[in-house]
């Protein structure tokens, strides 16, 4: 019983070691990456539900690494968050996307809306707020057309700290978006509070509404409750017609999913919108 106990003892020491081991290599790789720029940044469309046009796209982080290709954020953002990289990496993205979006604008493609992820570790920063005004003046894009994404979770965080930072950031003149509604647990009373223009509804809830079920209210709820706080609607995860028209029904303002395009590098987003 006590050699079991001593191999159970090593057995989890090992493991432990090599968990902190993986994320020691992983995180350093993330740290290169960045500094040889091989991130990458992918744009998804967001479309007017109504008409159907692109009125805006989400920035989406890629990572194009030199031997394991394109790895997808779910691979690499949580470990990126573990060693405190992530900040680092949003910021890029910020930049980067902010740029583009402009000079799709220069380039006569229209001024489309500009929706950037932001992590807990970049929001808390405490200077976030000259991190944006910067990049906001670097691209000189108009900061109305600008969305930070917030998941509700980070915003639950500490929801008065949160609310005097969000303020801060309209003060900017961007607009704030509470990401993957619906997941988290926020109050009526905290919703309330939060500076939000627009709610997006996760893909879960999407994924199954055909109009009967059980997601179609839970959908039909929160388009509800984000017109009674004056907020727009952005549904994630629209993949079949079926369920376009479903939202298009309930007043949906905005869809974005594999129905109108896949996450792209700019240089297919430009080709679209020349289409
Ligand atoms: P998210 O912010 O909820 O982004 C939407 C995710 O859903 C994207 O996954 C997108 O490719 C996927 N998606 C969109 N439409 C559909 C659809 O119709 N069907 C299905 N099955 N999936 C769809 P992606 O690009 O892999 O990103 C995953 C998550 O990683 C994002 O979820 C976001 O939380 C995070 N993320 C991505 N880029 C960044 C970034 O630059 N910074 C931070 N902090 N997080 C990021
Ligand atoms: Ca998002
Ligand atoms: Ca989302
Ligand atoms: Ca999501």
């Amino acid at each position: 019983a006590k050699d079991d106990q001593q191999n159970r003892h090593e057995y989890y020491r090992d493991t432990m070691r090599d968990g902190t081991y993986h994320e020691f290599v992983l995180g350093n790789e993330l740290r290169r990456a960045l500094k040889n720029e091989e991130f990458q940044v992918y744009y998804q469309l967001q479309c007017d539900v109504k008409s159907g046009e692109p009125y805006g796209v989400e920035a989406l982080v890629r990572w194009s690494h030199p031997e394991k290709g394109n790895v997808p954020p779910g691979e690499f953002l949580s470990t990126a968050e573990a060693v405190g990289v992530i900040a680092d990496i949003d910021e890029y993205v910020l930049q980067k996307s902010l740029q583009q979006v402009q000079q799709w604008r220069e380039d006569g493609h229209g001024h489309l809306q500009l929706s950037v992820n932001v992590s807990q570790q970049q929001f808390e920063r405490y200077n976030f707020m000259e991190i944006v005004a910067d990049a906001l003046e670097k691209s000189r894009i108009d900061p109305t057309y600008v969305t930070l994404e917030i998941t509700e979770t980070t915003m639950l965080t500490q929801v008065h700290y949160a609310t005097e930072k969000l303020e801060a950031l309209k003060e900017l003149g961007v607009n704030i978006a509470i990401d993957d509604f619906g997941t988290g647990y926020s109050s009526l009373r905290q919703l309330q509070l939060l500076p939000i223009d627009i709610l997006k509804i996760d893909r879960s809830f999407v994924k199954d509404s055909d109009g009967q079920d059980h997601d179609a209210s839970m959908v039909r709820t929160i388009i509800n409750l984000a017109n009674n706080l004056d907020c727009q609607v952005i549904c994630e995860g629209v993949e079949t017609n079926e369920q376009l028209t479903f939202i298009k029904n309930e007043n949906c303002d905005y869809a974005q999913g594999y129905l109108f395009n896949r996450p792209q590098p700019a240089n297919d987003v430009t080709k679209r919108l020349t289409e």
